[in-house]
């Protein structure tokens, strides 16, 4: 494929199939797995890259969605059904690690990126209140819906709050860009259906603008590259785009894509949660992560 970013006579396999709604796919090193949300299912499942096996990771799962490893090794998740970000230890126990802003309660955190002075940022759509197959019908508790920063210290912050229905999150390699889609146009909230980039200082985040459109489906989820490149999900596949903007590749999927991540043992095997299946491509490049 064109640019080289596809590594030379790697195609597109599918891993695993048999899901409902497949998100949040994960890379664990020390167990050499993809652990990844079947939401509506309401279940994490595991991909063993050893056996290339499928199985269930764990059931009753109050719908979580997008996941991100802390340095610890432990995993950072999204719960809708729990209306939180949740840890999970390397030894599986849960813990929740924040719920609320102010009095009121987080919508339906959807997708997390860990930012490099080790905060979470997090979006919180409310797609987990308002459909029943992702979720508890609620209330939006603070009204509208935003991207948090959480951490230890400082507590839950409010970071960016002019898009309609944040998704998608993931940092630039310097730290300095975040990028967050807005999904308003799943489900005729607004027209959104593209990503937009923000400056990061520290702690807070200006500078809101467009980055790229979607032109079928969504960005649902995106990944980062060590080299500045976005990779996002889209209905027809996967398409990565320059740090300015420009579309570099399209990697066609035959089902609508959710969410993707890096990883493999080398860090360059790109994942792709799509509809009922998890996929596999061998990339020529890695995430950029903070860890
Ligand atoms: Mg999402």
């Amino acid at each position: 494929m064109e640019h080289g970013l596809i590594a030379e006579g790697s195609t597109l396999e599918q891993l695993a199939t048999g899901g409902t709604w497949n998100e949040g796919p994960l890379w664990i090193p020390e167990e050499r797995v993809v652990r990844w949300s079947d939401i509506p299912g309401n279940r994490i499942m595991r991909w063993d890259a050893a056996t290339g096996e499928t199985s269930v990771h764990r059931s009753e799962v109050e719908f979580t969605n997008g996941r991100m490893r802390d340095r610890d090794g432990s995993v950072v998740q999204c719960s809708h059904g729990r209306r939180r970000l949740e840890r999970e230890s390397a030894e599986g126990e849960l813990t929740e690690l924040v719920a609320h802003w102010g009095e009121h309660r987080l919508n339906s955190p959807n997708d997390v990126a860990l930012a490099p002075d080790g905060s979470f940022w997090f979006t919180d759509p409310d797609y987990g209140i308002r459909q029943p197959r992702e979720g508890h019908p609620g209330e939006r508790e603070y009204g509208d819906c935003r991207v948090f920063r959480w951490s230890e210290a400082d507590g839950l912050t409010s970071v960016i709050d002019d898009i309609v229905r944040p998704n998608g999150i993931a940092f630039s390699p310097d730290g300095t860009t975040v990028y967050v889609s807005d999904t308003a146009a799943a489900l005729d909230d607004g027209p959104g259906h593209w990503i937009r980039a923000y400056d990061v200082h520290g702690a807070t985040a200006s500078g809101g603008r467009h980055f790229a459109s979607i032109e079928v489906g969504l960005s649902d989820g995106i990944a980062v590259d060590v080299d500045g490149r976005v990779w996002s999900s889209a209905g027809d596949g996967v398409h990565v785009y320059s740090s300015s903007g420009e579309e570099l590749l399209f990697i066609p999927v035959p089902e609508v894509v959710a969410n993707l991540c890096f990883g493999g043992d080398d860090g360059d095997e790109l994942f792709i949660a799509a509809t009922a299946s998890l996929y596999r491509i061998r990339t020529t490049t890695r995430e950029a992560r903070f860890l």
